[in-house]
């Protein structure tokens, strides 16, 4: 494996990217895959109100300022509330992969990651009608084998690391390298404004930040990244953002970014093609 550092380079002459993504994990995760989630009703309720409640709040606000978005979605989640997540695709966003019940792949094997991305493959055609080309890991990290796994199954990007502000390339044995659009903390909404009891978060049961003070926090990041001519990309979550409070956050969040017209807003899909393309790589997997 070869990484290979890109100066950022956007179409239309535009200064900065930003790929604004939200993961949709539903109630999937660890309680999930330890099945503890099932005796435990509210946990279940607190990651559930993401598809069934907070979701449609996100797309309406998303179409009030024309932006374009990635959902990177546990297959599980697509199969549990389909109407839902058909609607993400029908509304012009993107759906990437993200786990079956959002499993760590650090920690599987080559043969059981092969397995949940050929079954998340299958819910995504059978429900969705398509294939995804992106992916970003649940859970944070991925294994040794998790890239040329990735490339099996056609995906072009992923959306996993931080050791940038710019794509990046990621060579594998073949033609085809994985273009990785890195993410930052700063820019997930668990960080700062996340709050669940059993299992607690954040540690200890402390108080969240202020929602005035996280605003502020992503603009800054906003700005800094656009004024350098990078590349931003969020980690929000529907459960945490999605509620009617700080939907106010996210809308004041995107007034503030729709104020600048040097920068390009697209999906992560279409960021990734233009990086391959950019360097002379054919998108036709
Ligand atoms: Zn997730």
């Amino acid at each position: 494996m070869r990484i290979e550092r890109l100066e950022p380079l956007w179409p239309n002459s535009k200064k900065g990217c930003m790929a604004l993504a939200f993961d949709l994990d539903g109630p999937t995760g660890d309680a999930m895959l330890n099945h503890s989630i099932w005796c435990n009703p509210e946990y279940f309720s607190f990651g559930g109100y993401g598809p069934f409640r907070a979701l449609g709040r996100l797309l309406d606000l998303l179409d009030d300022f024309t932006l374009p978005a990635t959902f990177f979605v546990p297959a599980w989640v697509i199969k549990t509330w389909p109407n839902q997540c058909k609607e993400i695709v029908e509304r012009g966003h993107e759906i990437g992969y993200h786990g079956y019940k959002h499993e760590s792949f650090f920690t599987l094997d080559r043969e059981q990651q092969f397995r949940v991305m050929e079954k998340s493959q299958h819910i995504f055609w059978k429900y969705l009608g398509q294939q995804a080309k992106g992916f970003r890991t649940p859970s944070g990290d991925w294994h040794k084998d998790t890239l040329s796994i990735l490339s099996d199954f056609g995906v072009i990007y992923s959306s996993s690391m931080r050791g940038d502000d710019r794509p990046y390339l990621i060579h594998l044995n073949n033609n085809h390298p994985l273009v990785e659009l890195p993410g930052k903390w700063e820019l997930d909404d668990y960080s700062s404004i996340a709050y669940t009891r059993n299992p607690n978060f954040p540690a200890g049961l402390d108080r969240t930040a202020s929602y005035r003070l996280t605003l502020e926090n992503w603009c800054f990041e906003f700005d800094g990244a656009m004024d350098e001519g990078l590349f931003l990309t969020t980690l929000f979550h529907p459960k945490i953002i999605g509620k009617p409070g700080r939907l106010i956050i996210l809308e004041k969040y995107f007034e503030h970014i729709c104020g600048r017209n040097d920068v390009w807003f697209a999906k992560g899909k279409n960021v990734a093609e233009w990086v391959l393309k950019a360097r002379g790589y054919n998108n036709e997997r």
